[in-house]
């Protein structure tokens, strides 16, 4: 008797219910992940464990997001242990910011097709806490994902989605191999994390917009579809500046020729910084630069230096100020937005300081001749494009902790979009400050030093009143 009759159920197919019956395929799938000691699984509709059945529980942790009840608590019978989750319902609703504090985490399944690409969207989606995938999609989907430029698959999702992430194809699987049998032919699909040195930077909310206005109608030319975004001259002149001709097509133009065309386009529109929206649940803002904005380090900039006392004395350039190590001036600025939550920020990989560690929503130091309180506007202004006022909360003491920086914390209240600087900035997001307070429990080496000292200094402060403790 098969375990589905065992529990009186039967597929639904609403659900996308087909479960894998090949045991060796489903143990090849699951070693496709390279599994370390500590690692943490997330498995998209685990169904009657075909897939978790091979995981190595005493190794590794695992999340189980299923939306079926009766598997839900099968699973919970199966598999308990400690070191795992099973979450009843859809997985689209997931909050996967619960899964930084978990370190490197891997995302498997053999996903419900009806729902397969926004699943694929919700959970690559920046900021991302995942770093590899291995999915297995409907081959029409497996097709689209893997596609080059002029071909008949090549589209929005191939761009959006290869932009980050190197994506390969690993195995077609036939109707055979799954119960009940699905109509069409399956393919299983590594995703790989690019580096963020391989990555173009531009705002991610931006660049979708942008490709899917030039997706929404194939054969069209860009000039025509781009100007449901910007004025069709500005269209027409991005595309030149950008070495492509008036008549391209979408289809035509590689990921890296998107980047490039939107960055022009953000250029030419004003849409770029005001027409957006409010969603942002996802992404920062538009961050696409209007003005130059400056390099992530300038060795030659010149800090104010102070004595024990906090007293201005001198200018001295950054380099010398930390390689001897002298007294400084630094603001950080917290964000917080309507519902509470912090916005952080993840460094850049080219920063001297601290690269790709997570920080304050915005901080920098304070230059010769500059007050906190003008340094603290400047730098939200040229971190993440806000204008509002900042208001001091707390003053934190030089120690070898903040790395010698007298540091003055402000706060932003209310604000729901960023315009993310990507010169300086990977990626952020605005997380609940009981998830935060998780994250640094689990995972302080996550953060840049300076950033811990003043959450320990604001914590009770910015918590109070949002339902927050
Ligand atoms: N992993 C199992 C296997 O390989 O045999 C089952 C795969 S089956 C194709 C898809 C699974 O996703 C089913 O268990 C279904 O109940 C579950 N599912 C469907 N929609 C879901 C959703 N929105 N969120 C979470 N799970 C979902």
């Amino acid at each position: 008797m098969s375990t589905l009759e065992k529990l009186g159920a039967s597929p639904r197919k609403s659900l996308g219910q087909n479960f894998l019956h090949d045991n060796n395929l489903a143990r090849w799938i699951v070693d496709r992940l390279e599994l370390q000691p500590g690692d943490h699984v997330l498995e998209i509709g685990p169904g009657l464990g075909a897939l978790t059945e091979w995981l190595p529980l005493d190794r590794v942790s695992a999340t189980l997001l299923e939306k079926d009840r009766l598997f839900a608590s099968f699973l919970q019978e199966r598999f308990s242990g400690p070191s795992l989750e099973v979450r009843l319902g859809d997985a689209l609703q997931y909050d996967k910011r619960a899964l930084f504090c978990k370190g490197e985490v891997k995302l498997v399944g053999n996903l419900p097709y009806y729902v397969s690409t926004a699943l694929l969207f919700h959970f690559s989606a920046e900021p991302c806490p995942i770093s590899r995938m291995v999915l297995t999609v409907q081959k029409e989907v497996g097709d689209r994902l893997t596609a080059s430029p002029r071909s008949g698959e090549y589209g929005s999702l191939s761009v959006l989605l290869q932009r980050r992430w190197q994506i390969k194809r690993l195995k077609v699987l036939p109707p055979s191999v799954f119960l009940p049998r699905p109509e069409v032919d399956s393919l299983v699909i590594e995703f790989r994390k690019k580096r963020p040195q391989d990555v173009s930077e531009i705002s991610e909310r931006w660049f979708e917009k942008v490709v899917k206005a030039g997706f929404s109608e194939r054969r069209k030319k860009l000039t025509n579809t781009l100007s449901k975004l910007v004025p069709s001259r500005a269209a027409e002149e991005a595309l030149a500046a950008s070495g492509l001709s008036g008549l391209s097509r979408a289809e035509e133009l590689s990921p890296e020729a998107w980047v490039n065309l939107a960055r022009r386009l953000g250029d030419f529109s004003s849409v770029a910084r005001h027409g957006l929206g409010s969603d942002v649940s996802d992404q920062a803002g538009p961050g696409v630069l209007v003005a130059p904005r400056p390099d992530a380090v300038d060795p030659k900039e010149s800090l104010q230096v102070v004595d024990e006392h906090d007293h201005p004395t001198r200018g001295v350039d950054r380099a010398t100020v930390h390689a001897e190590k002298l007294l400084h001036r630094a603001v950080h600025i917290f964000v917080l937005n309507n519902a509470g939550e912090l916005f952080l920020q993840r460094r850049s990989y080219r920063k001297d300081n601290f690269p790709r560690k997570w920080d304050s929503s915005a901080a920098g130091h304070v230059d010769v001749g500059e007050s906190y309180q003008v340094c603290a506007s400047r730098e939200l202004l040229e971190e993440l494009g806000l204008t509002a006022e900042p208001k001091e909360i707390a003053q934190v003491a030089a120690s070898e902790k903040t790395g010698q920086e007298f540091i003055r914390v402000y706060l932003v209240e209310g604000e729901e979009i960023v315009d993310l600087n990507e010169q300086e900035i990977e990626t952020g997001g605005f997380f609940p400050l009981s998830i935060v307070d998780e994250w640094i429990e689990s995972r302080a080496e996550d953060f840049a030093s300076g950033f811990l000292e003043c959450y320990r200094e604001v914590r009770a402060r910015i918590g109070a009143g949002k339902g927050e403790t």
